[in-house]
This record gives structure tokens, sequence and C-alpha cells, in this order.
């Protein structure tokens, strides 16, 4: 049975239109104020098409061969077909959907264009890492550069002409950027000299375009210590003279997956740079870029577990041994109908469907807090959109590997070797919970800087919304719904306000704390998008449709949520000390 891809285009429009009403929001937002649900669903199709004809054809290929360094010239060739359908990408105009027209976009949401996101990844994980960081360089350089360097640059960063890297991890420093050492020396002409070497830099050096500009963190030699003397500089592989700029890549990683993408380790031999933003404030700058990409990066761990869940249902349903009641000989069932079998998938569709709403509507935050007249509403989404980037981050892609590797269990032995492309999927997914700052690094994120800081305000916004649901549920009969998101809202306030009190005491309490409490806040979503989607679902004109959905948002309900439980327990149970590790 093929690995195949069908992209998942009925869900995605009742997640845009029914679930969060997106329609509703772009009508008020000028930008988006003659887009049409028709236009979007075009999109979409023709997203799905170059995902599952032109992506996925060359995804197990390039996993097969890799990318290839010339020793001699550090060039970089990537693997077979990556380059043809880079240049269809850009000739359809892709890259440019969610870019301002001003600067040759189409101006379409952020929301439409992780749609099209999840789907391309879902497809081929190593080729997308060249195209991902197009928008968040793309919004970093129209934000925070200079009207010399726009001229040079955006126009073709926004249609893809360009692609960008971005700079950030040296051998040592990693979460700690503050540990950075490349050096920028300001030059008379007002331009920056950049020494030093950078690692793991995805798509640092390739053939798919000429041109690469590099987004680097590095030190000017009056920076203060730490992170509050990093600056951004933007450095050219090619010079505006036309010169090859002193930048070389003297390696390619060997990766357990994604081995389509080239992750390049980089020396900066005096290269010319110019400044992006404000002296020693370049992280406040490269956020812009992070915040998109760590967006990107939970679409990721999405767009892989829709893929693996699609296709082990399909495996599932073929595959038949043993019965699936107790006793009785004849025929073998599909191990689709073998309860355990069946767990697996629902727990995997309702997890997708939930993550999806999730990811979603912080894609539509982001959209709102950009371009919606209204300055409290820009505010709110601005706030909600921070408090749901750490969350998309790290649970989708926590889920995005778990969940290909329970998908690979319903493979049996055929999942763990090459014929399926379920092991690929795995492997390609893992990454995902590392790079973009990792997913312990997203949980301290969300619980110091978006929960705590602000006493919980951003959280209670949420909250609130979320109650709301649970009443908007319980007024059409799903009381179900509305008790079990209640209950989860409790929950998360009633733990939130115990983190509180211990951290105004213990200044590490919250620390041993922020992986379950974002988990628990994950499931809290969760319950959110379940009850959602199942009163979003009432209204349905297809009516198996529409229960087959309540059916499998009440399974993860039953199901899934219990989960929570566990986490915030632990987080509870925070005055516990942990013990000294023991060296080996
Ligand atoms: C395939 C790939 C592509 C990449 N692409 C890029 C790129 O394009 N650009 C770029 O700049 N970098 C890139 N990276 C680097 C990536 O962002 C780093 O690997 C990541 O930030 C972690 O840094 P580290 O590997 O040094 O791990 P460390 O920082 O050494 O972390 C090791 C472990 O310790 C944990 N840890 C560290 N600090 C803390 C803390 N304060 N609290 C709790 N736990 C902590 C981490 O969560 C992790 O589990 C890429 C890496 C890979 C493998």
């Amino acid at each position: 049975m093929p690995w195949d891809y069908v992209p998942p285009l009925a869900d995605m429009r009742f997640v845009i239109k029914r679930v969060l009403g997106a329609p509703a929001s772009w009508a008020q937002c000028a930008p988006f104020a003659d887009l049409d649900l028709e236009t979007v669903d075009a999109v979409l199709q023709e997203a799905g098409r170059f995902a599952a004809g032109v992506l996925l054809p060359i995804n197990a290929g390039g996993d097969a061969v890799g990318c290839v360094r010339d020793a001699a010239t550090g060039e970089v060739r990537t693997p077979p077909g990556f380059r043809e359908a880079y240049r269809a990408f850009v000739d359809a105009g892709w890259p440019a959907l969610p870019c301002d027209p001003a600067w040759g976009g189409q101006g379409l949401p952020l929301l439409v264009d992780a749609a099209t996101r999840e789907m391309f990844v879902a497809c081929n994980h190593g080729w997308v890492m060249y195209p991902d960081l197009l928008h968040g360089a793309y919004e970093t350089i129209k934000a925070h550069a200079g009207d010399d360097l726009k001229a040079r640059h955006l126009a073709d960063v926004a249609a893809g002409r360009t692609l960008a890297a971005m700079a950030l991890t040296e051998p040592q420093a990693g979460s700690d950027l503050g540990l950075l050492r490349t050096r920028a020396e300001p030059q008379a002409d007002g331009s920056l000299r950049l020494s030093g070497q950078k690692i793991f830099i995805s798509g640092g050096e390739h053939d798919l375009t000429d041109q690469i500009v590099h987004l680097v963190l590095c030190r000017l030699p009056d920076a203060p210590p730490g992170t509050k003397g990093i600056s951004l500089a933007l450095v050219p592989k090619w010079l505006p003279d036309g010169t090859r700029n002193a930048m070389h890549c003297d390696g390619i990683e060997h990766k357990t997956g994604i081995h389509g993408s080239a992750t390049c380790a980089m020396r900066y031999e005096g290269a010319t740079g110019w400044l992006v933003g404000e002296p020693h404030r370049g992280l406040a700058a490269m956020f812009l870029m992070m915040n998109s990409a760590r967006l990107h990066v939970g679409l990721q761990g999405l767009g892989h577990q829709e893929m693996a869940t699609q296709n082990a249902l399909r495996y599932a349903l073929e595959r038949a041994q043993g019965r699936a009641a107790a006793g009785g000989g004849g025929a073998a069932d599909p191990i689709a109908l073998h309860p355990a079998m069946r767990h697996t998938l629902l727990r995997l569709q309702a997890l997708t469907e939930g993550q999806r709403v999730i990811a979603y509507r912080a894609a539509l935050a982001i959209d709102e807090a950009a371009h919606h007249p209204d300055a409290a509403r820009r505010q709110r989404a601005s706030a909600l959109a921070a408090l749901l980037t750490p969350v998309v981050k790290a649970f989708c892609t926590h889920q995005g590997f778990h969940g290909a590797s329970a998908a690979l269990q319903v493979f049996g032995g055929y999942g763990y070797v090459r014929e399926y492309g379920v092991e690929q999927t795995m492997r390609d997914a893992r990454i995902a919970m590392i790079y973009e700052g990792t997913n312990e690094i997203q949980a301290i994120d969300l619980l110091l800087r978006k929960v705590l800081a602000d006493g919980g305000a951003a959280l209670d916004l949420w909250l609130t919304e979320a109650r709301a649901e649970a009443a908007a549920c319980a007024a059409v009969g799903l009381a179900d719904f509305a008790a079990a998101l209640h209950a989860e809202c409790d929950a998360a306030q009633q733990a939130t306000a115990a983190v509180a009190a211990a951290a105004a005491g213990d200044r590490e309490a919250p620390l041993r704390v922020a992986d379950d409490y974002l988990m628990g806040l994950s499931h809290t979503l969760l319950a959110w998008a379940f009850a959602a989607s199942a009163r979003a679902a009432q209204g349905a004109a297809d009516r198996p449709w529409s229960e087959a959905k309540t059916a499998r948002m009440r399974y993860g309900v039953q199901w899934l949520l219990p989960q929570a439980r566990v986490h915030w327990q632990r987080v509870r149970a925070l005055d516990a000390a942990l013990p000294v590790l023991a060296a080996p």
C-alpha cells in the first residue's frame, strides 16, 4: 500500500469557517476585507495538489540521497527534484502568500498560509526547511532593516527569489544565546565585518537560489555581556558589487531525519554585513522571526501527525489479523476493528483535529494582532498569540513525534522498515521538539514570561473565551463538553495560582513544573477545541459527518483529557525538591 496523502481540506475549511469564524474577522481587517471563502478554498486546494503531487514524490528520495557538499568549494547540492520543486513553488507565488502587496506579496492571512504549510510539511519536511524561514526573515527585515537593505532584499525575499537562513547557534551557545561570540566590527562605510562560527544553520548553503541572506546574531565591540549585548546583522552570500561574501559552509550534518535539509556549519571570516535594528537589540528584532518560525514548527508537528494518522488508518482498514471480538473462528478482521488499534487511531484523529483548531487559532490571533482596526482587540489578540505560540510549538511537535510513533505501531513490523513512509515521518518529526527553542525552553517561556510575568492577565483573557465556549455548548445541549471545559479551566486556574504563590518564595519552583504546566494547559486548550468543534459541527448540513465529528470530539473528552490530571497533579506538587543526580 503506497504512502499517500489526501489533503484534509474539509477539516481545514471546517476549522477556518465554522469553528473559528475567521471570515467574520477578515471582514473587519482592511487587508482581508475582500477575501471570500471560495478564494481560500481554491488556494488550499492548489496547495494540497502541490504538496501531494510535487513534494511527496521527492520525499523518500530526499531522505535516501540527502544533501551533498563539495569539499573543495563548500557548495551544497540538494537532493534530486528539490530545485525543480522550488522553482515551481516560486513560480506559483507560494512564498509571497502572506506578504504585503507593497512588497510584491499577495496579502493573504497568515491563517491561510498556515494551512498551506501544514500540507507542505506533511509531504516533505526536508524540502520545506528551505522556504520555511522566508516569512520570518521577511517580517524581520520589513520591521527592522534600514531603507537601503529593504530596497536591496525585501521584494526578493517576499517572492522567494532569495532564501534566508537564521544564524543563531554556536558550538558553545545553543539554548543560551547569551554565550554567543560571533564578532561584528563597524566599518567606516557603515557596514560590519563579521567573524565567527555558527553551527546547525538550516539552509546556510544550498543550490535552490543564488542569493541567500543570513540573519546573524553577533556582538559589537562595545557589547555588554549576555543577551543584552546581542546585535542582528544581515549577511548576504553575494555582495551588492557581485562578489562572493567571506562566508563558508565548512560541513553539513548527518542527521536522524530531514536529510533533504542542509544543516550547515558556517564560518564567517570578515564577512560583510549590515546591522538590522538597534545595536544590542538584536534578540528583540530576531524574536519576530522566531515567533513566526515557532508557529511554523508547531505546524510541522501537526502536518506529521495528520500524515501518519491517515496512512495508519488506511493500513489498518486493509490489514486483517485475528478476530476483533473474543472467541470464534472465521476470517480475520481488519486491525482497525481491534479495540486497541481503534483506541490508537481515534486518539490520533482526535488529537490531530484538536491541535489543528489550536494552531489555527494562534494564526488567527497573529492576523488580528497585526490588522484589526480596534486597538483593544489588537492588544488582546497580541497577548493571546504570545500565550499560544509556545504551546503550539511544544505541544504540536511533542505530539507530532509521539503520534508518528503510535502510527508506526499500527503498521507492526512493517512500520519499522523502510517500505512504508511512517519511519521517515517519525524520524523527521523528532527535530521539531528541539529546534526553534527546545520544548523545555518553550515551557519556561510560557510559564515565566507569558503567564506569571503579567500576573496571569493573558491567561485570564483566554480562560474567559474558553468559558464562554462552555456556556455556548451548554446552551445547545452539549452539557458533557461544557462540564469538561469548565473543569479544565478550573484546574488551570488553580494550578496557576499555586505556582504563582510558590514562585514568590522559591524562584526554582516554576522551573521544576514548567513542562507539566505546558502539557496541562495544552489539555485545557484541547478541551476548548473539542467543545468548539462539537458545537460547530451541530450546524453542518451533512448529518453523518457532523455526528462522526462530534463522536470523535467526545472520544477526546473521555479518553484524552484525563491525562491533564496527571500533569496538574505534578504541578501542584511543586514544593517537592528534586534529588541531586548521581554521576554515572
Ligand atoms: C536539524 C537542526 C536544524 C537547526 N537549525 C537551526 C537554524 O537554522 N539556526 C540556528 O541558529 N540553529 C539551528 N539549530 C540549532 C537548534 O536551535 C539548537 O540545537 C537548539 O536551540 C538547542 O541547542 P543545543 O543543541 O545547543 O542544546 P542545549 O542548549 O545544550 O540543550 C540540551 C538540553 O538541555 C535542555 N536545556 C538547556 N537549557 C535549559 C534550561 N534553561 N532549562 C531547561 N532545560 C534546558 C534543552 O532543552 C535540551 O534538552 C538546528 C538544530 C538542528 C539539529
